[in-house]
């Protein structure tokens, strides 16, 4: 498949990177179907979305933030995906969740779709494998959040074949990202390098180093990096967070990855990050960080 013959693109899972991956793709110019399980996940979806693509409009980085969003179709129906060319999974991730969908698109799906997973630590060559058609599977990784950040992963499970790889890395330049081809690895780079942080920082904080504001506040002012780390787990989603170490620390069997108690004590509790209000900041007054 070649990048130019891509014209109707499908987002599954509506969430924290469904709606951002949705939006870049609507202001790339496609049309885009996106599908999750849960409609109030839609309807959230479709107002972020909405307002996203009015934002660009007004800092001039989109033309016409109504037709744009015009292209945009919501449904909670898989079926609904039968007929696109491309689609970006970003479901919840979990093993076991992601390779029933992919088994499933396997079914709907044209032969010739391209079908991409947005995960952070599963592996694609296991995804293609459920799926049955894995030479035209593969991990086209976004970061968050997905509208603002210019990285995109791409990988190439043990069986997928070089064409949609190619068209991949075109199709992320296309849409104004810069892509890099990574390993179908656990964690494949960025999760490789970003989790044992994270982890360390929340080791940090139950062991009573610092305050989530220092911790934070050294990584800021110290590392120079853009926000601090917990700040950081809080924006990916204490959760998904779970979600990714359990699975580095499981396909690796490295200490390293061994998620804290205290990331599991939050998850617990459901104080997810941004997302619930709560975090190891909060999040309810508006001046957490
Ligand atoms: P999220 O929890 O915000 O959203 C997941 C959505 O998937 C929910 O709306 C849920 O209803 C839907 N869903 C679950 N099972 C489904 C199914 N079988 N069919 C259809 N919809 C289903 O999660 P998220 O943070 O958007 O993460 C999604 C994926 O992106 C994960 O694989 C995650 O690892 C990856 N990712 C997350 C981040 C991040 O910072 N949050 C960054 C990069 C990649």
């Amino acid at each position: 498949m070649d990048v130019d013959d891509i014209g109707a693109v499908a987002i599954v899972g509506a969430g924290t990177m469904g709606s951002g991956i949705a939006q870049v793709f609507l202001g790339g110019g496609y049309d885009v179907v996106l599908h999750d399980s849960v409609p109030e996940a839609l309807e959230t979806a479709s107002v972020r979305i909405e307002r996203g693509l009015c934002k660009w409009e007004e800092r001039g980085r989109l033309e016409d933030a109504a037709s744009a969003f015009a292209r945009l179709e919501v449904s909670p129906a898989v079926e609904s995906l039968a007929g696109v060319d491309w689609v970006v999974e970003a479901i919840v991730e979990r093993v076991e969740v992601k390779t029933a969908l992919f088994a499933r698109l396997g079914e709907i799906c044209r032969p010739d779709a391209v079908l991409c997973s947005n995960t952070s630590s599963i592996s694609i060559t296991l995804l293609g494998a459920a799926n049955g058609r894995p030479g035209r599977v593969l991990g086209m990784h976004f970061f968050n959040p997905a509208p603002v950040m210019e990285l995109v992963e791409i990988i190439p499970g043990l069986e997928t074949d070089e064409a949609p790889v190619q068209a991949a890395m075109a199709l992320a330049e296309k849409l104004g990202k810069s892509p890099v081809r990574t390993p179908d690895r656990p964690g494949f780079l960025a999760n490789r390098l970003l989790m044992p942080l994270l982890n360390e920082a929340m080791f940090a904080l139950m062991e009573g180093a610092g305050s989530a504001e220092e911790i934070d506040q050294v990584c800021r002012l110290g590392l120079n990096h853009p926000m601090g780390a917990l700040a950081l787990a809080d924006l990916i989603g204490l959760d998904v967070c779970l979600d990714i170490s359990e699975v580095l620390y499981r396909e690796t069997g490295e200490p390293r990855f061994r998620p804290c108690p205290l990331l599991r004590k939050q998850v617990e509790a459901g104080r997810l990050g941004r997302k619930s209000g709560r975090g190891f900041h909060d999040y309810s007054t508006g001046t957490a960080e």
